[in-house]
């Protein structure tokens, strides 16, 4: 085995400066010049290590997807990563970088800028002392955080030529577990429509939308079962014009997450069907899933590999699935094994509280570099 680890730890002050000038940078994922800037920082760290290809695919809106690539062999390992954070421009002049002791904070450091530099150094130390036949491929996304409207062609195409997904999202809670199984998320619109009328005059005459939607939200809340882990979630809520008059409109988003396909499809079927209590009102309802539920059946073999890799770095590694999805929800769901959560280690994902724990740092760059090596060497 290669010593990943030294090398690591002989690395954590470079990593811990990368890590600081990345997280400097704000990153909102609909602002396509921050992002670009940030990928730019990026491949000029990556450029000046090693001699990887570099693979930009622009966006007319959105910032672009790069793929940073080593080797050239037949087999290939994907790793996925995402630049963009939940934060606003201004959040990093506002609570810059930031470390003591132990924890290293500041705005998506967590979620996910130290995983992506945990992630960049694997590659730099792969590069150096992978000596077999291999090709590595790191997409870095600018678009995670919205749900990867752009980068999710890129991700499917290689995920495709991939015999396995390594996903850099953070490792759950305080043990650091990795990512087993995620749920599916799905995204509906409800619109209700009624009939105007002044609520004073013609009140008898009005159909209110908002009556109707406050009935229909009743029974897409009861959708929920806790016991098959789908829930729905009518997160916002609009309606009406003015006081004085009876509502002819009326709207609401649901967010909605399963564990199989099964769910997926059932929950999707119940919704697109549902009929006015009040047959003067009437119902319809657009959106879908958005992303498939990533099944533990595709992340075991990965999952025990880990396990054993873990042990020779002192890491008892525990899994957890998560309701949060990510984009190794679209590899999973296209039958690569896929292993998500080997990013960082710490607390506070789209949270003021966000941080890292700086000493998992080297352990976990050194888990996916022994992960990714193992792929190319059992
Ligand atoms: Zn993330």
């Amino acid at each position: 085995m290669t010593d990943f680890l030294a090398y690591f730890e002989r690395h954590l002050e470079d990593m811990l400066q990368d890590v600081e000038r990345l997280v400097n940078m704000d990153t909102p994922s609909r602002n396509r010049a921050l992002t670009n800037a940030a990928l730019d920082f990026l491949v000029s760290r990556a450029t000046s290590w090693m001699d990887a290809q570099i693979e930009r695919h622009a966006d007319a809106q959105l910032g672009d997807t790069l793929k940073i690539r080593i080797g050239n062999a037949n087999k290939q390992v994907l790793v996925l990563g995402h630049v963009d954070t939940v934060w606003p421009e201004g959040e990093a002049l506002r609570r810059p970088f930031r470390r003591d002791a132990e924890c290293a904070y500041g705005p998506g450091i967590f979620d996910m800028k130290c995983g992506l530099v945990q992630g960049l150094y694997a590659l730099r130390a792969l590069d150096e002392q992978l000596q077999v036949p291999h090709q590595v491929c790191f997409i870095i996304n600018t678009d995670e955080e919205i749900t990867s409207p752009s980068s999710r062609k890129w991700i499917e195409e290689e995920a495709k030529r991939s015999s396995a997904v390594f996903v850099l999202e953070p490792a759950l809670g305080a043990a650091g577990a990795l990512k087993t199984a995620r749920k599916g998320v799905g995204r509906f619109q409800l619109h209700v429509a009624g009939v105007a009328a002044h609520s004073g005059i013609d009140h008898v005459q009005g159909v209110s939308a908002i009556e109707e939607i406050a009935r229909q939200i009743l029974t897409v809340q009861r959708l929920t079962d806790y016991e098959r882990g789908t829930t729905l979630n009518v997160g916002t809520l609009t309606g009406g014009t003015a006081v004085n008059i009876v509502p002819d409109q009326a709207s609401a988003e649901i967010d909605v997450r399963v564990s199989t396909q099964y769910e997926a499809e059932r929950i999707t079927q119940q919704l697109m069907n549902l009929k006015p209590e009040n047959q003067e009102a009437s119902v319809s309802v657009t959106g879908g899933m958005i992303r498939p539920p990533m099944m533990r059946e595709r992340t075991q073999r990965l999952f025990s590999e880990a396990l054993e890799i873990g042990g020779s770095l002192g890491i008892t590694l525990t899994e957890a699935s998560t309701g949060g999805a990510s984009d190794g929800c679209f590899t999973a769901a296209l039958g690569v094994d896929t292993l998500d959560g080997l990013g960082a280690v710490g607390a506070g994902a789209h949270a003021y509280h966000e941080f890292v724990r700086i000493c998992e740092i080297p352990r976990r760059a050194a888990l996916l570099a022994e992960l990714i090596f193992t792929q190319f060497t059992k």
